[in-house]
């Protein structure tokens, strides 16, 4: 059956307008997707019918508002195959939710420590392990990216001893749209007793995520990068790791007991969640996922990779492509640099032709200076982009070069 792209459009409304007089041609997916009418109304039904503070009300609005928010824990976690769904912690998005495991995983690294992370990660999984390290003064270690834009697994495998405390390393490059063997990458770092994070930030809306199965420790992603809001996202931690982590911030929620003395700390998954969580934003990320589901993980997988196929044989024919990224293993992102053309004067055309691209570092500047770039012009695309927008795009591409050079 061919995927139902024109049907999908029409849940996108926002996809439906021009810029610039153009019709507009989104593909900036991988900096934050569109979302279906059918997250919206479930997000606005929350604030028109429901809209209440959990776990502290007896009142009935409360109670729904609880059964609904622990209801969408429980999806969460099934949908990623977590063991349990209080090893899902409702976070703001990837940044916090690593820079929760760097805060709680303090006393964990001791000076001499090393943690290992790839030459390939967002700033967001990259800073908060930099710092940790200064702090504890630890090593950390870079794994290299080669010319394809694929991990050094055997560099990976050399550096894991006792010394190493952490792996942290991205599922899917929002750079370079490679993907990582993270399976066999845990693997190699349990054999050695390591264990590992994975920033998943871009691997929900193109590939399937089952946790148990990568075997990871942790696992960090954003909703508003899988058609849900902006502001909601997640940490799975395995629960026996959890336990005995201190908490992440203090304050209501997290607490089981408090005197002016003395406190305990609530049980899993609350001893992470301090406050007031976004509700509303959790409700529509368990409605994002059934979206998703209900397409196929597989099918939207399939169809971004004729898009991606097509979009790079079709920049290939351009005098001067360099295409950064060609791993075996690739997904819906393609970077691309042209001879003697800026990527921000790139990027500026196509948006004047109502496509919309990303330049620059893509918070990854320390990849750039291990390939030897200042940027790249990015497309990246999701499940509402069709065959006739690449076509836009890659004779947009053309027409930009050509005024250019
Ligand atoms: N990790 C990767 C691979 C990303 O692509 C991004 C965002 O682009 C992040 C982390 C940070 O995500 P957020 O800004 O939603 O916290």
């Amino acid at each position: 059956m061919p995927f139902p792209v024109e049907k999908i459009r029409a849940d996108f409304p926002v996809l439906n307008q021009q810029v610039h007089d153009k019709p507009l041609v989104y593909l900036d997916n991988a900096a934050t997707t569109q979302k279906p009418v059918q997250v919206i109304n479930r997000l606005s039904d929350y604030y028109l019918k429901e809209n209440s503070n959990v776990h502290r009300g007896v009142h009935l609005l409360s109670q729904k508002a609880t059964e609904d928010y622990e209801k969408a824990r429980t999806t969460i976690a099934q949908y990623i195959n977590a063991a349990d769904s209080k090893e899902i912690i409702f976070t703001r998005g990837t940044t916090e939710s690593v820079n929760l495991l760097a805060t709680v995983l303090e006393e964990w690294i001791q000076p001499g420590d090393a943690i290992l992370v790839s030459a390939m990660e967002h700033h967001s999984n990259l800073v908060p392990w930099q710092q940790l390290c200064k702090r504890r003064n630890a090593d950390l270690k870079i794994v290299p990216v080669n010319d394809k834009g694929e991990l050094d697994l055997e560099f990976l495998k050399k550096k894991l001893n006792p010394q190493v405390k952490l792996v942290a390393v991205n599922h899917i490059s929002n750079v370079l749209g490679t993907i990582n063997p993270v399976k066999e990458i845990v693997k190699m770092a349990h054999d050695a007793g390591v264990p590992v994070l994975i920033d998943g930030a871009q691997a929900l809306a193109h590939t399937k995520v089952d946790v148990q199965e990568i075997g990871a420790d942790f696992y960090a992603f954003s909703g508003h990068k899988v058609y849900a809001p902006m502001g909601i996202g997640v940490l799975y931690g395995r629960e026996t790791w959890m336990r005995r982590l201190p908490p992440y911030q203090f304050g209501g929620e997290m607490i089981d007991r408090v005197s002016f003395d003395e406190v305990t700390f609530n049980e899993l998954p609350y001893k992470y969640e301090a406050g007031t969580p976004n509700v509303g934003g959790a409700l529509a990320l368990e409605s994002a996922l059934q979206y998703v589901q209900n397409l196929g993980i597989e099918a939207i997988r399939k169809h971004e990779d004729v898009l991606l196929e097509k979009a790079t044989h079709q920049l290939m024919k351009i005098n001067g492509m360099r295409i950064i990224g060609e791993a075996k293993d690739k997904t819906a992102v393609l970077s691309f640099l042209v001879d003697g053309v800026h990527p921000y004067d790139l990027g500026t055309l196509l948006d004047q032709m109502g496509v919309a691209v990303r330049t620059g570092y893509h918070c990854a500047e320390p990849l750039m200076q291990h390939m030897g770039i200042s940027g790249t012009v990015r497309a990246s695309f999701a499940l509402y982009n069709t065959e006739q927008e690449v076509d836009i795009f890659t004779e947009s591409v053309l027409k930009a070069v050509n005024m250019l050079r």
